[in-house]
């Protein structure tokens, strides 16, 4: 056993969790169903639903004949549905494949539905006391501190040498206490915000720990581009104020007001026409970005200094608004900007 696996099984004999439910009368059944609970969901949580999903199916057989409805029923409230129906047919496949007897390999442990590798390793190891290796989301982040593992594990290479760690510190001996306490280190100790550096078992030689930057590891998932879309806001300009439009209560900025838009900076868009008539200046102000969470916005604005009115004050949807007096309506992130901005220049 390297030092790796006889700290981290030191500490389980100390403070690593042994009363969980499907830490009693140990089987692969059972052991299964936690794993599939516990995808995405925290232990206090699943124990209500492990007890009663137990009570109501106490063996695969029980699972495999009962009617999906009442599978989906045990579940409301745990969420990710597909899970249930994947346990569900997986418990089908066991009873026809393998007469009710759970499988005793990996291989077919995991051509299962709903069942990768890392939840077959944690069933054969946990409940049939094979060496296999196990990755879940808190084991990847205990190995990806402690080894520094840069970018993100969702990326081949990544996991590649996430799984190789993971694979050289499993032991031969006791892999059901090792497969635990990896599972308790993530959730209590090398926890994703705020690790308990100074209660882990691994903190001698963990390089993030040594490096101060345990947070960084894993590697978030890189962001994608976001796409780009433009607009040119028209701000007609008379004796102090500027015409805003109230924006449809739908869709972006719903119900705010806003500067009337177009696409392009040529056009004079016809209520803009209508308000300013022909007698201005036209000057394009510097464009900007506004950045959505699902795309930026290239906003260029163009103030018309207008000389005299078409119409005056007051057609519905739109308003006069002065560039030295306080708001008194809702107006979008970028429009407070110029406003702003024009207020110290006109
Ligand atoms: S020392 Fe800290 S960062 Fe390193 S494995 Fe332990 S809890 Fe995680």
């Amino acid at each position: 056993m390297n030092s790796f696996s006889t700290r981290v099984l030191a500490w389980f004999d100390a403070h690593g969790r042994k009363h969980l439910p499907w830490q009693q009368d140990i089987s692969a059944y059972r052991v299964w169903v936690s794993e599939i609970m516990l995808q995405q969901t925290q232990v206090t949580t699943v124990i209500p639903y492990f007890e009663r999903f137990m009570q109501r199916f106490p063996t695969v057989t029980d699972l495999a004949n009962a009617p999906q409805d009442e599978v989906l029923h045990l579940w409301t409230g745990l969420g990710y549905y597909a899970r249930a129906r994947n346990l569900h047919k997986a418990a089908q496949n066991i009873a026809e494949q393998y007469n009710g007897e759970f499988p005793q390999t990996l291989e077919e442990v995991m051509a299962l539905p709903g069942i990768g590798r890392s939840t077959a390793g944690a069933i054969l190891s946990i409940a049939c006391g094979q060496s296999h290796p196990i990755l879940d989301g808190n084991v990847k982040r205990v190995l990806a501190r402690y080894y520094a593992v840069d970018g993100w594990p969702g990326k081949k290479q990544v996991e590649q040498q996430l799984w190789q760690y993971a694979t050289q510190n499993t032991p031969a001996e006791r892999t059901n206490d090792y497969t635990q306490v990896m599972m308790d280190l993530g959730a209590m100790i090398c926890t994703r915000s705020k690790p308990r550096c100074d209660e882990c078992p691994l903190q001698q030689d963990c390089i993030a720990y040594a490096q101060g930057n345990q947070t960084d590891y894993p590697g978030k998932k890189p962001k994608k581009a976001l796409p780009v879309k433009s607009t040119v806001m028209w701000i007609p300009f008379y004796q102090g104020s500027v015409l805003l439009k109230q924006r449809p209560t739908t869709g972006i900025w719903g119900g705010l007001w806003s500067f009337v838009e177009s696409e392009s900076a040529d056009d004079i868009p016809t209520d803009i026409a209508r308000f300013a008539g022909k007698e201005y200046n036209a000057e394009l102000l510097s464009p900007f970005r506004h950045t959505f969470s699902h795309y930026h916005l290239d906003i260029q604005p163009k103030l018309l200094h207008c000389q005299s009115l078409n119409q005056v004050i007051g057609e519905s949807g739109h308003s006069w608004v002065s560039l030295h007096e306080p708001l008194t309506v809702g107006v979008p992130t970028p429009v407070k900007r110029l406003l702003t901005e024009l207020s110290k220049q006109l």
